[in-house]
Order: structure tokens, then sequence, then C-alpha cells
């Protein structure tokens, strides 16, 4: 079961590809998460990645390609695996490509979950986090039952700052326009697959599962 994940800020592809890695016991494979951790243990490569994350732009393509080719040659790799945030870009799509035929491996699918930008806005603006004690709320899908205030510890509720509407839009069309000739790229190869993002979480989850069934 060789995967790849899509999707954009706030359509829910962190919440799905928990539950694909529980359900399906694939490694779960985040370039973001694997440059935070290099980052943390200051590796030369976190060295590497740390300068270009600090100011929001794009690890270089070598850079990228080259810790996904160590880490799908691991062993645990030979079952499946679930790409997240890679690839970002055409030539790390086509760089995966070659990767994958050296390994004797080729994608399934690449899922992707699909939401309309309003409702992203809506979702990611709507954000509430309590000064205190930091738990999350959402205006419209998860509110404080008072208004401003955090049901736990009665702290006060505010945004982040980069949640406000102009940063937010400005990172869903960053976002947007990386995307596209990556979906592109994927729907001539005919592994693309649209989930439908905008219903009920365990619903998302059902359709995933249908999809994944044909390859189990
Ligand atoms: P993420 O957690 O996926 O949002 O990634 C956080 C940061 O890591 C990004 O803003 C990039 O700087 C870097 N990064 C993660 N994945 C990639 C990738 N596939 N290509 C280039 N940079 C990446």
């Amino acid at each position: 079961m060789n995967l790849v994940l899509m999707g954009l800020p706030g359509a829910g592809k962190g919440t799905q590809a928990e539950q694909i890695v529980e359900k399906y016991g694939v490694p779960h494979i985040s370039t973001g998460d694997m440059f935070r951790a290099a980052m943390k243990e200051g590796t030369e490569l976190g060295l590497k990645a740390k300068s270009f994350m600090d100011k929001g732009e794009l690890v270089p393509d070598e850079v990228t390609i080259g810790i996904v080719r160590e880490r799908l040659s691991k062993e645990d790799c030979e079952q499946g695996f679930l790409l997240d945030g890679f690839p970002r870009t055409v030539p790390q799509a086509e760089a995966l490509e070659t990767l994958l035929e050296e390994l004797n491996k080729k994608i399934d699918y690449v899922i992707n979950i699909n939401v309309d930008k309003s409702i992203l806005m809506e979702r990611l603006t709507g954000r509430r986090i309590c000064k205190d004690c930091g738990s999350t709320y959402h205006l419209v899908f998860n509110p404080p039952a008072k208004e401003g205030v955090c049901d736990r510890c009665c702290g006060e509720l505010y945004q982040r700052a980069d949640d406000n509407a102009e940063t937010v839009q400005n990172r869903l069309d960053v976002n947007i326009k990386q995307q596209e000739p990556l979906l592109t790229f994927y729907e001539a190869k005919g592994y693309l697959r649209t989930i439908d993002g905008q219903q009920d979480i365990e619903k998302v989850f059902a359709d995933i599962e249908e999809l994944l069934r044909v390859i189990r």
C-alpha cells in the first residue's frame, strides 16, 4: 500500500493520516516532521533545513529528495508507506517516480482531500486558543460554552496572529499554486483519487477505506 496524501492546510490531512497509519500499519513519512526532528537534534540536515524553514521557503529539492530516498529504502517501507508533505514540486514527483522504480515499487494512489477554499478560510480563521492552558476551540465547529472563555480553565481565548484572514488567505493561495501542477501530474499518471473533505471526519475516512479496499 504505497500512498501519497495531499490536501491544503485545514483540509484534515493530519487527522486522516493518523487514522490511515493506525488502521493499515504503514509508516507515516512526513518530510516536515523529519526536518523538524533533524533541527531538534541539531544534525547537518537540520541546520540546512532550518535556514529555509525559518523563512517559510521550501527546502531545496536535492536535500528533500535525499532524505526521502533514505527513508523509503528502510525495511519498514517494504509493505507500504504514507507520504505526507512530499512531493511538493513536480521535480520532486518525478524524482519519486525514478526512486520507486529503482526500489521496484509503484504508487497505488495519490489521495487528495479536497475542500473548497471558502470553507478552509472559515476553518482556519475560526480557531481560538486559551491564553492559559492552550486548549483550542473553533467559533463554529467547536465553540466554548461562553464566548471568549475557556471551558476548562476559564482563561481568555485569543486568535493566533497567523490565523488572521489575510495571512490565512496568503497561505492558502501559495499552497493552491504549489499543489496545482502536482495534481495535474498525478491525474495524468492515473494515480489521483479525490476525496470529499467537506464531510464529517468519519465519513472522509470511510471513503478512504472504501478506496483502499481494492488494494488490500
Ligand atoms: P510541513 O510540516 O509539511 O508544513 O513542512 C514544514 C516545512 O518543511 C515547509 O514549510 C518546508 O520549509 C519544509 N518542507 C517540508 N516538506 C517539504 C518538501 N517536500 N519540499 C521542500 N520543503 C519541505
